[in-house]
């Protein structure tokens, strides 16, 4: 393990009825102190069941597949929604939710946390409570007679089995716009990206066009062979890197002359805390495509480019020991993504 690297997909993960999951707290992975993630697989008609997270919101991306999800607000409303690959959805702190695989095949998809300390401690799971209430009050609540009472789960089910749902109650299946934004539905594939020639593309989505996602911001960027995205960092929010596809450099520089470089490969994480500098350099064959997740609703990044275009030359060659000649050859507007030699 590098110390801003952790090799998710390579844990030995929960499994349980229909689903596989693997997490990384700060216990697993001590630099991700402000961010917690979870690689889960949901086989069709598998449920990770109705629950709620009292630390964290928590901020999905769907690699594969199709799921749908439910949630209840404090004001009573509910929402049923579907998902399929390239879509993101937010769920606030506390609010209780559940996920279902709905095939045809394995559900993929990446959870992010805004709170390193997120644990299954944390977690709360409709059969737990029910199991750990009196059965007379659970009786008295749900109608139920105490031999009917005495059939629920008598512990935490987590992952449930069940048929995958029919059309009638699977309410969004088949989305006539495929780039719709329900409440908390973002389709951030279907979003037309930035794109920089040579350098590759970013996808982005924060609070101003999720409203519901207010504590989290989220980005997918591709990058072409050899390019970077350039020395930055993010004054507002930790970063937390999931590693989709490809391999990829990453150096993150924490002041007081240290800094520390790694080597990622697809299924690896990695962290860059609040304020640090970094970098993520394509050193594969191929495009490298990184899921971003900040604990912040709104993106904010500075660019070694940006600061070093708004800045009078002059100053430039004073603190940088450089010639006039040189100084004219530095950035002159932003690089975002730099190109490959
Ligand atoms: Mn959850
Ligand atoms: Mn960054």
């Amino acid at each position: 393990m590098g110390e801003f690297r952790y090799r998710l997909e390579k844990k030995t993960p929960r499994t349980g009825n229909g689903g596989v999951t693997r997490g990384a707290s700060v216990k697993e992975f001590p630099a991700s102190v402000g961010v917690a993630g979870v690689s889960m697989r949901l086989a069709p008609g598998a449920m990770r069941e109705l629950h709620w997270h009292a630390n964290a919101a928590e901020w999905a991306y769907v690699v594969s597949g199709a799921c749908r999800t439910t949630i209840v607000h404090p004001d009573g409303s509910a929402y049923v929604d579907t998902f399929n690959a390239g879509d993101v959805w937010y769920f606030p702190r506390g609010y209780g939710h559940s996920i279902q695989g709905i095939g045809p095949g394995e559900c993929h998809f990446i959870l992010i946390f805004d709170n390193g300390d997120f644990s299954e401690d944390h977690t709360f799971s409709v059969t737990d409570f029910l199991a750990r209430m009196p059965a007379e009050a659970v009786a008295q609540n749900l109608g139920l007679s105490a031999a009917e009472v005495a059939t629920l789960p008598k512990k935490e089910v987590y992952f449930a089995q069940g048929p995958v749902p029919d059309d009638a109650s699977n309410i969004s299946a088949s989305r006539a716009h495929p780039e719709l934004v329900a409440k908390h539905r973002y389709p951030l594939m279907a979003q037309e990206p930035r794109r920089v020639p040579g350098g590759g593309t970013q996808r982005i989505v924060t609070v101003d066009d999720f409203p519901i996602s207010k504590t989290m911001a989220g980005s997918v960027i591709e990058l072409e062979v050899g390019a970077m995205r350039e020395l930055h960092w993010h004054p507002n929010a930790d970063e937390w890197q999931y590693f989709l596809e490809g391999s990829a450099e990453v150096g993150v520089f924490l002041a007081e002359g240290k800094a520390v470089i790694d080597q990622y490969e697809a299924g690896d994480i990695g962290y860059a805390p609040m304020g640090s500098g970094h970098y993520i350099r394509n050193t594969g064959k191929g495009v490298c495509r990184v899921l971003l997740g900040f604990n912040n609703g709104h993106y904010q990044a500075i660019d070694m480019s940006e600061w070093i275009a708004g800045t009078p030359r002059d100053v430039l060659k004073t603190n940088l020991g450089l010639t006039g000649e040189t100084v004219e050859k530095l950035p002159k507007g932003t690089v975002f993504l730099a190109k490959g030699k």
